[in-house]
C-alpha cells in the first residue's frame, strides 16, 4: 500500500465549511480517483484513492469492505466523506434492511 505522503501533492483542500479534497490526479472507467503506485519492487498497481485515505486517516478497511461517498461530490476524497461499508450492509440494504450488531 502507498504511504499518504504519495499522494499528498496531488491533493487541493477546500478550506470552508464543506471542506472537500479535490484529487488532481487520474480516474478510473468509473470515475473514482485514483493513484498509479509504483513499489521499489514489485508491480505497478493502480490504487482506489478514497480507500487509501480512509485506511490510512480513519482505521483499516474490513476485507470485503468497501467505501463509499456520503457527499456526492466525485473528485473529493477527504476520508471524512467517505464511509466504509461491509458485504452485509451492501446487501440489507439492497433488500431495504439496516444491519445491527454483528452478523453471524
Ligand atoms: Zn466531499
Amino acid at each position: 500500500m502507498p504511504s499518504r505522503v504519495l499522494l499528498e501533492p496531488k491533493i487541493e483542500v477546500q478550506h470552508g465549511a464543506e471542506g472537500h479534497w479535490f484529487w488532481r490526479g487520474g480516474f478510473n472507467h468509473c470515475g473514482e480517483p485514483v493513484f498509479r503506485w509504483e513499489p521499489p519492487t514489485g508491480r505497478a498497481s493502480i490504487c482506489v484513492v478514497a480507500r487509501l485515505l480512509v485506511h490510512h486517516d480513519v482505521a483499516p478497511i474490513p476485507k470485503g469492505a468497501s467505501v463509499r461517498s456520503q457527499c456526492g461530490v466525485i473528485a473529493c476524497i477527504n476520508p471524512a466523506h467517505w464511509m466504509v461499508e461491509t458485504l452485509e450492509e451492501r446487501a440489507a440494504k439492497r433488500r431495504g434492511f439496516k444491519v445491527y450488531g454483528q452478523v453471524l
